[in-house]
């Protein structure tokens, strides 16, 4: 069998993981345009058109480890969601993990287990990363906030501002090379608050030397399946953007 062979069976194999029996054709055999796209995202300069919150959080870890930091916050009640909640979801994966992945709150699973992205939209998370050759537990999956809004709302505003700080804090304990945000809340939390995900997606940002990429919300891709072509996109971006990273070492 040829290169071109096995790199097409290696294709449609990772395809079939992360979108079932769909055959989709329009799949790029040649990398070279995505690595091409990707360096032009690059050298754009994207810190020059936003501002993050993040940046105006100076945070130096007091904590030795994820585990002491976990247990310093696990019983917090900053906000009502803390005496709503069940588990208190702190975030999961490899703690010197290359990437991080941010989605955007705990959901009645999540809740139960104590564990982020453990119900469908997770093993949807696990096959997307599958798709790109990450395992789950390669990388670091953390969210917006760590309890259960009621009824899966959308997190409110001052829920955000007070539970943020818990994340950036692992942030700068984990110090990713990049990570990926699901959904719009977490990018436009992360990145900016005014841009579309159709306007963020495909994007290259940067913030503290981490770069940030975004796609769609694992739950948006189940309740709408032809966002997977989008999202199969934008995720074979982010495994190109990350191998390009581990060559800069
Ligand atoms: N949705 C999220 O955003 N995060 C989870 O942990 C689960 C579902």
């Amino acid at each position: 069998m040829t290169d071109k062979h096995q790199e097409l069976l290696k294709l449609l194999k990772d395809q079939k993981e992360f979108f079932g029996d769909v055959l989709f054709e329009e799949f790029n055999i040649e990398n070279s345009s995505l690595i091409q796209s990707i360096q032009n995202n690059l050298t754009k300069d994207p810190s020059a058109s936003y501002t993050t919150k993040s940046d105006h959080e100076e945070v130096s870890s007091e904590y030795k480890s994820l585990i002491e930091f976990e247990e310093s916050i696990h019983n917090c009640k900053k906000c009502k969601l803390g005496s709503s909640r069940n588990k208190f979801v702190f975030g999961a994966g490899n703690p010197n993990a290359d990437v991080m992945i941010i989605g955007e709150a705990p959901g009645a699973d999540e809740d139960k287990q104590g564990k982020p992205f453990v119900g469908r939209a997770g093993k949807l998370l696990t096959d997307i990363l599958k798709a790109i050759n990450f395992e789950r537990d390669e990388v670091y999956i953390a969210n917006i906030l760590k309890c259960r809004p009621p009824n899966n709302r959308n997190p409110l505003p001052e829920e955000m501002n007070e539970c943020t700080p818990y994340l950036f804090e692992q942030i700068e304990m984990i110090k990713p090379k990049a990570i990926l945000c699901l959904g719009l809340v977490a990018a436009s939390y992360l990145i900016n608050d005014k841009l579309s995900l159709t306007k963020m997606r495909g994007n290259v940002y940067e913030i503290k030397g981490i770069k940030i990429m975004v796609t769609y919300h694992p739950a948006a891709l189940l309740r709408n399946p032809n966002w997977k072509r989008g999202c199969w996109n934008d995720v074979q971006q982010f495994r190109t953007l990350y191998d390009s990273l581990k060559g800069e070492n």
